[in-house]
């Protein structure tokens, strides 16, 4: 909307629609205020965050834009944006600055960098046998899972800000059975973009290297995002947006976060990115998730400002 074109002057509004609960979770806890915090499924993570990208979007229809300004409302962030992410780039490619309205830190904070993730399964193949009478027989694949987790986790790293953790695991027939199949659920987690390729390789060392004789692996990446490196100018992007939010009397710090999300796909292809730019709230992907309703007007106060005051 709004007038003003041309390659790399326009402002991108990021925001997902989708939640990590369970359907029917919104029948169970229905929206409700209590005390000043909203509560309900994705009330902060990332309800408020769209709403304030609406009334902004609202507000300069009404009064004008000061430049083309696109919103991106996305379906599937939750799970790694499998179906949004090429969209994402491709905007965020065109634009002067990116504004992802994921929820504000409880602190009032932004965020300026983040972690980027890989989301994996591994299926192991083994053979079954009855664990009494041949044992000998069979193929533990749980065996095999087994020791390739030990493996895993001991790549975390935390001082260089990698992480690798087996969230998921599963197999086996029954008690009686050696397992002739198993399954885990991998997450990797790494601050700088040169560190995925050094832990995947790592990873598929650990996946080709067999255990128990006779057991096969595979893995499969099933969701990825970028990590959200503060550029030059998302540094200054933070710097406009901090000093945006002093003139309406709002102390805006920017912070680094382990969770993944969109802005890092708008980062990766160079555009400059803010992150957390949306209302106040906490406990995200939990049932005590609880949004600061006093926050959004000053949130969108500040999202419009920074907007319009961009050069
Ligand atoms: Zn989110």
């Amino acid at each position: 909307m709004g007038e003003g074109a041309g390659a790399n002057t326009g402002v991108l509004l990021m925001g997902h629609r989708d939640t990590v609960y369970p359907r029917g979770e919104a029948a169970c806890r229905p929206f409700r205020v209590v005390d000043g915090r909203a509560y309900g499924p994705g009330c902060c993570d990332m309800k408020a965050g769209l709403v304030i990208n609406a009334f902004v979007l609202a507000a300069f229809k009404q009064l004008g834009a000061p430049r083309r300004v696109t919103a991106l409302f996305t379906a599937d962030e939750e799970i790694g944006s499998l179906s949004s992410r090429a969209l994402i780039e491709a905007e965020a490619k065109q634009a002067r600055a990116v504004f992802n309205a994921e929820p504000g830190r409880p602190n009032g904070g932004i965020v300026t960098g983040r972690k980027g993730g890989v989301f994996m399964k591994l299926a192991v193949t083994g053979k079954a046998a009855h664990a009494g009478n041949n044992l000998a027989d069979g193929i533990s694949a749980i065996e095999e899972v087994a020791r390739k987790i030990i493996a895993l986790h001991a790549l975390t790293d935390l001082e260089r800000g990698i992480s690798c953790n087996v969230g998921v695991v599963g197999g086996g027939q029954t008690v009686n059975t050696v397992a002739p199949s198993a399954n885990a659920g991998l997450d990797l987690r790494f601050v700088r973009v040169e560190d995925r390729a050094t832990a995947m390789a790592a990873i598929e060392r650990i996946v080709a290297q067999q255990h128990v004789r006779g057991a096969t692996a595979k893995l499969e990446i099933t969701g990825e995002f970028k990590p959200l490196v503060a550029s030059a100018d998302s540094k200054h992007l933070f710097e406009h947006y901090a000093a945006c939010a002093c003139d309406l009397g709002l102390a805006v710090t920017g912070e680094f976060a382990g969770g993944c999300a969109d802005s890092g796909f708008a980062a990766s292809v160079g555009a400059a990115t803010i992150c957390g730019v949306g209302p106040i709230g906490g406990r995200a992907h939990s049932p005590d998730e609880y949004l600061d309703v006093a926050s959004i007007v000053p949130r969108a106060q500040t999202l419009a400002l920074a907007i319009m005051r961009l050069n």
